[in-house]
């Protein structure tokens, strides 16, 4: 048998770039077969890992989402982790900010993130064993400025987190929630107010933030512990990011 189907799958979403990608390599290294989600396929493949399966999808696709973890499974076998890590940060002023933005954020890092729970959570409770990592933010435990949409759709995902778990826990499954600081990733990059982008990537250049691989890190180590052990909330930043 191949070294990697010892291993359950898992599932990342938003693969195809910053703490996906580094996720999706870190779990491998693990030998764990995986099923990695997001729209730009051509990322996903060139990542090159073995037992992976890459499907193009949106995580606001609840259909296609379950879907490819149907599939996923029907080659790999259950899956055992989510990394619910898909999401967009669109910074501004609430009072500047197109509504569309409002609505972008809240259907990926919100709903997408329900989708992701939803297409795993009845096998898990089935086969009393699971973990689902829910990716949050230092802006989903405190306010900073130009965050406020995204940071509510944060203190969503650490809110749903909590919730989950009173579900959840009766079945053996874990809820981790994961609440980086700042990330050398292309996330900014979607912002278009481009003051406010400017601003925070020179906050982004003046200190060392972290690595996509910092964060992966932390979530091989919370997946690694045994499953009686829940890490309900890993939150980590730089060291120089004061706030
Ligand atoms: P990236 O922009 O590098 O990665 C975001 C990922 O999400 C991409 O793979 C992207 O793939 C995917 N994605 C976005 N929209 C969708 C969608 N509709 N359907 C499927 N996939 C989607 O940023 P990060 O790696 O930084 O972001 C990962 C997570 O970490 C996010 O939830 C973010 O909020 C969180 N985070 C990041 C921090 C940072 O400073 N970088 C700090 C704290 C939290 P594609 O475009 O191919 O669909």
């Amino acid at each position: 048998m191949n070294a990697h189907l010892s291993k359950p799958l898992a599932v990342i979403t938003g693969a195809s770039s910053g703490i996906g990608a580094a996720t999706a390599r870190t779990l491998s290294d693990l030998g764990h077969p995986l099923l990695l989600l997001a729209r730009r396929i051509e990322r996903l493949q060139a990542l090159g890992l073995p037992d992976t399966l890459a499907r193009s999808v949106d995580v606001t696709d609840a259909d296609a989402v379950a879907a490819a973890v149907q599939e996923a499974e029907a080659l790999y076998g259950p899956a055992d982790l989510i990394v619910n890590n898909a999401g967009v940060m669109l910074l501004g002023a609430v009072v500047k900010q197109p509504a569309d933005e409002w609505q972008r954020m809240f259907d990926v890092n919100v709903r997408g993130l329900l989708n992701g729970v939803r297409a795993v959570l009845p096998g898990m409770t089935e086969r009393n064993h699971g973990t689902i990592v829910n990716v949050s933010s230092v802006a989903g435990r405190k306010s900073y400025p130009n965050h406020t949409v995204y940071s509510g759709t944060k203190f969503a995902v650490h809110g749903m987190s909590e919730s989950l778990r009173e579900e959840v826990s009766q079945h053996g499954i874990r809820v981790i929630t994961i609440a980086p600081g700042a990330v050398e990733t292309e996330l900014l990059s979607h912002t278009t107010d481009e003051t406010v982008k400017a601003d925070y990537q020179a906050f982004k250049d003046s200190i060392d933030v972290l690595t996509p691989e910092d964060v992966a890190a932390a979530i091989g180590y919370a997946y690694q512990q045994p499953q009686r052990v829940t890490l309900r909330e890993i939150v980590l930043a730089a060291t120089a990011q004061a706030a």
